[in-house]
């Protein structure tokens, strides 16, 4: 597997460097003398459960699509159609809390990056 690199300027002679994950976090010399930290970039990932709330909302309007078809055409009667629309409907509620768990971590990730910054 190839090593993630990090291309990096050298912050008084603006020369660039690609710099090695193992190097992250470490103070580098550049050939003009100048010595300065790795800072690694830092990326949002949104928390697991969200992309469970994604598969589960669409499980359930895949489910619902299914129960429509099958009790419109196999014969489930009314109530089948009925009870597969509600499944389908419902498929808002994860699909709602999912966007709520990401934005709230995303302000979270946000937050703490400003406050990292004005450290
Ligand atoms: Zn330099």
């Amino acid at each position: 597997m190839k090593k993630k690199a990090l291309n990096i300027q050298c912050p008084k002679c603006r020369k660039e460097y690609e710099i090695p994950e193992d190097l992250y976090n470490k103070d580098v010399r550049c050939s003009c003398g100048y010595e300065f930290h790795v800072t690694p970039p830092i990326i949002f990932n949104p928390p697991y459960i969200v992309s469970i709330c994604d598969v589960l909302s669409g499980l359930m309007i895949a489910a619902g699509i299914l129960g429509i078809i099958i009790s419109a055409f196999l014969g489930g009667g009314p109530a089948g159609i009925v009870i597969s629309f509600a499944i389908m409907v419902s498929s808002i509620g994860p699909y709602i809390l999912g966007t709520i768990i990401y934005y709230l971590a995303r302000i979270e990730f946000n937050t703490r990056m400003i406050m990292e910054k004005e450290k």
